[in-house]
């Protein structure tokens, strides 16, 4: 049997609207297994950033509970949280979220830095990343002079770099013209290939998703299988 490494019991999230509950996300249940490829589907503000969110931590389910190998979210501390996001999660989103002042390479680094990892496994580990997604000849550019496919990918890389089980990637390629979110979605086919780790994708994109091994729908705060 396959190993699980995120999992979500019962998850509910409700934002207040002036005078009514707009109920998001109505008792959730999802789980991702090790190396599995998930899409996630949906209308704009149905809810797909809010569930990757809470799934990765970074925001907090009104019931429910979040664990990550096992782990609840609910009964660690922020440090805790912190430290197995760095270590277990990756995150892509729609905008790269590069930091402006840093290199390719040094953004690549950043998540191995912050977990404290051996400065040349660091630098052997970002070599191989950017060759990985084809940018070994743009270590050193800032995200400013890379376009934005190249963003992207440096993003990709970033979030790889712990070797984390999971990657989460919020509408990945939303803001790539045609050309390079395919070329994007090619790099993460090739990379779910040969890396054990887990990806949850939102996109609108029916194409990739059909590609993926699960393919869920958000509607109505209900995940579709
Ligand atoms: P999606 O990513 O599928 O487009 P979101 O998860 O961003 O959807 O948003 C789902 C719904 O929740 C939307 O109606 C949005 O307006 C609402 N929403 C999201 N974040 C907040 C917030 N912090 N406060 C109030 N409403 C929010
Ligand atoms: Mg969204």
């Amino acid at each position: 049997m396959s190993k699980t490494i995120l999992e979500c019991t019962d998850l509910c999230k409700s934002y207040d609207e002036g005078a009514r509950k707009l109920d998001i996300l109505k008792n959730i249940d999802f789980s991702v297994e090790q190396g599995k490829r998930i899409a996630i589907i949906g209308a704009s503000g149905s809810g797909k950033s809010t569930l990757l969110n809470v799934l990765g931590g970074l925001d907090v389910p009104d019931s429910g509970e979040v664990r990550i190998n096992g782990e609840a979210f609910s009964t660690l501390s922020n440090n805790q949280r912190g430290r197995i996001r760095n270590r277990s999660l990756g995150f892509v989103y729609q905008f790269h979220h590069l930091l402006p002042e840093f290199t390719a390479a040094e953004n690549v680094a950043m998540p191995m830095r912050i977990g404290g990892a051996k400065k040349q496994d660091i630098s052997d580990r970002v070599d191989m990343l950017l060759s990985r997604v084809g940018l070994k000849d743009r270590a050193k550019h800032r995200p400013a002079a890379l376009s934005g496919g190249e963003r992207q990918r440096v993003a990709i890389a970033r979030a790889l770099a712990t070797e984390p089980e999971c990657v989460l990637l919020d509408e990945p390629t939303g803001n790539l013209d045609k050309t390079n979110a395919q070329n994007v979605h090619a790099l993460l086919t090739e990379l779910s290939d040969t890396v054990s780790t887990s990806f949850v994708i939102v996109t609108h994109d029916e194409q990739l998703a059909s590609t993926l091994d699960e393919v869920y729908t958000l509607e109505d705060g209900v995940l579709l299988k």
